[in-house]
């Protein structure tokens, strides 16, 4: 029998699943067997929490992504209702901190917000769906710009970017005439007051099915196509080891959590897509320690503030017309918090922040009713400046082989500071976020600097680098380098200093390496045939 080439894919987040659509779709050869190690959420695998409509649905599959099986440790990694910002790119419902205090816990006193998903899609079962194009000093300036137009604009098809979702709000509208008023003459063509791209479907009612990672999945997990059969999603299934011979990748060893069975899967190549902490941490636990492994943690920090729309301004801007059909579009789907989603982008050398702008009905925190701004009929945006991070070699999170944590890997530290390189960005964005609150409304919530790791954007722990000169883990193909047929995925890879949400460019780029690593496993397929 002629030997298929088989890919491991770790992790069945957006990146895994991005991975494994390319492979699929650039190769008819190619099998791919998806390895997740927490459960399967809804009928359709992968898809976003935000689509379920029934609330105690939704809750149950938030509940089941926040950690592992144990019910031993199910208590404490679970982040409680009452401490999240829902509804805020910081939203977090469906993730379990890293640093939970229990026994297996990380440690990550610095950095305390750490959190991750464990569930059929990761993350982008959970995420907010916002996918702005990263620009300026935040591409990686060793993929030409022809190059990365293509990947980023493939990237977008892979998520569904929508540009224009929710366009026709007339509160949002009325949000940006704000903003930009405020703004406008500040900011260069091109980059300035702008609806949000998000990831998603629109529907005729104006909502949105919000994307997931089925919605990258796409044609793997439609019933009948010829990439459906050669793909294999395997969920409650925790791979423990790369194994490798120094230099190649040769499968993964992985645990069955139903049965705790173990088991060697032999694999052509191994793409290693488990997010920014577990990544590097299953690359340690495996043998593959490349000095930058885990170093360079960089996050974009959050300063944010909830506003009440101002009734003055906002009555000058929407007719009652209009106001009534954005009462009557928001209650068609009143699971969904979000109604309109603006922002002002990245740009230098004047604007090197991120502005996202989200227009809800409620607050994202329970108002005292006597609160001057309780039930406002206009609603309230949430909105925070994202400021970047440069990178340094101190920032990261180290591996303890004497210390396991509570699945049996090395236990996890992170360390972390924010320094003078970025306290004046901070303070400016503040200054600007008190500028936008101020002209839209009143502020019920201060601007505040949110938690180290609030962002759950976690970069840099895998970083890709142009040549292996120790400060980089992964070649521009997102090799782990000295390894062929080893590929690493995810906003670890990203080395550079970031103010956004960073899944579109981590699509990007995972797009580039499943290319390269099929025209890897054609070229050794071929040496093969011929010997
Ligand atoms: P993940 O989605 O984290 O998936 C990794 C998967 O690997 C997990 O399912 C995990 O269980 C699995 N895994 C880990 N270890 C193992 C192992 N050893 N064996 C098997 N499986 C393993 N990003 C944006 O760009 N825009 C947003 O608006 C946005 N909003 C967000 C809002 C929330 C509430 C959250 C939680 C995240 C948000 N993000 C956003 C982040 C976004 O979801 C992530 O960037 C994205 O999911 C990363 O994809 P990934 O595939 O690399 O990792």
């Amino acid at each position: 029998m002629s030997h298929i080439p088989t890919v491991a894919v770790v992790g069945s987040g957006p990146i895994g699943s991005a991975y494994a659509r390319v492979i699929l779709e650039s190769s008819p050869d190619i099998r791919v067997v998806m390895f997740e190690a927490g459960p399967q959420l809804t009928a359709v695998p992968g898809e976003s929490v935000r689509n379920i409509a029934d609330p105690d649905e939704k809750a149950r599959a938030r509940e089941r992504s926040q950690g592992p099986l144990s019910g031993e440790y199910r208590e404490s990694l679970g982040i409680p209702a009452g401490v999240v910002v829902e509804g805020m790119f910081t939203a977090r419902q469906g993730t379990h901190l890293l640093d939970f205090g229990g026994p297996g816990s990380a440690h990550a006193p610095t950095f305390p917000a750490a959190a991750a998903a464990t569930n059929v899609g990761g993350q982008g079962a959970h995420w907010t769906c916002a996918i702005p194009r990263p620009a300026f000093s935040e591409k990686l300036d060793f993929i030409d710009d022809a190059e990365w137009e293509e990947l980023i604009s493939t990237a977008e098809g892979l998520l569904h970017a929508q540009h224009a979702a929710f366009a026709d709000s007339p509160i949002g509208t009325a949000i940006r005439a704000v903003l930009h008023d405020e703004f406008g003459a500040e900011l260069p063509e091109g980059y300035g007051v702008s609806t949000l791209p998000v990831a998603g479907d629109p529907q005729p009612d104006g909502s949105m099915v919000w994307a997931g990672a089925d919605t990258v999945l796409g044609p793997l997990i439609e019933p009948g196509t010829p990439e459906a059969a050669r793909f294999e999603l395997r969920d409650l299934s925790l791979v423990r080891r790369v194994e490798h011979d120094g230099s190649r990748a040769t499968g993964v060893t992985v645990e069955d959590l139903r049965t705790k069975e173990v088991s060697f899967f032999p694999a052509d190549a191994v793409v290693v897509a488990a997010d920014a902490f577990r990544s590097p941490q299953l690359l340690w636990a495996s043998g593959i320690r490349p000095s930058a492994l885990g170093r360079y943690l960089t996050e974009h920090h959050v300063v944010i503030t909830t506003v009440a729309l101002d009734d003055e301004r906002m009555s000058a801007l929407i007719s009652d017309d209009e106001f009534a059909a954005e009462l009557a579009r928001r209650a068609q789907n009143a699971a969904d918090p979000v109604a309109a989603v603006n922002r002002i982008p990245f740009s230098e050398p004047d604007h090197p922040f991120s502005l996202q702008v989200m227009y809800a009905e409620n607050p994202p925190f329970p108002l005292d009713p006597s609160h001057p701004a309780a039930g406002n009929r206009w609603g309230y945006v949430n909105m925070g400046y994202g400021v970047r991070k440069h990178p340094r070699v101190e920032d990261g999170v180290t591996f303890d082989d004497g210390e396991l944590d509570y699945q049996g890997f090395p236990a996890m530290t992170i360390e972390y500071a924010l320094t003078e390189a970025e306290q004046p960005e901070l303070d400016e964005a503040t200054a600007r976020l008190r500028r936008a609150g101020a002209a839209l409304g009143s502020f019920v919530a201060e601007p505040r600097l949110l938690p180290n790791g609030s962002s759950l954007h976690y970069m840099g722990t895998m970083r890709m680098g142009p040549v292996d000169d120790g400060t980089s883990v992964a070649d521009p193909f997102s090799r782990v380098w000295g390894y062929d047929n080893l590929v690493v995925g995810g906003n670890a890879l990203i080395p550079t200093a970031n103010t956004m949400n960073p899944t579109l460019t981590s699509v990007a780029i995972a797009v580039r390496g499943a290319r390269g690593l099929v025209e890897q496993l054609a070229t050794v397929g071929a040496a093969e045939a011929a010997r």
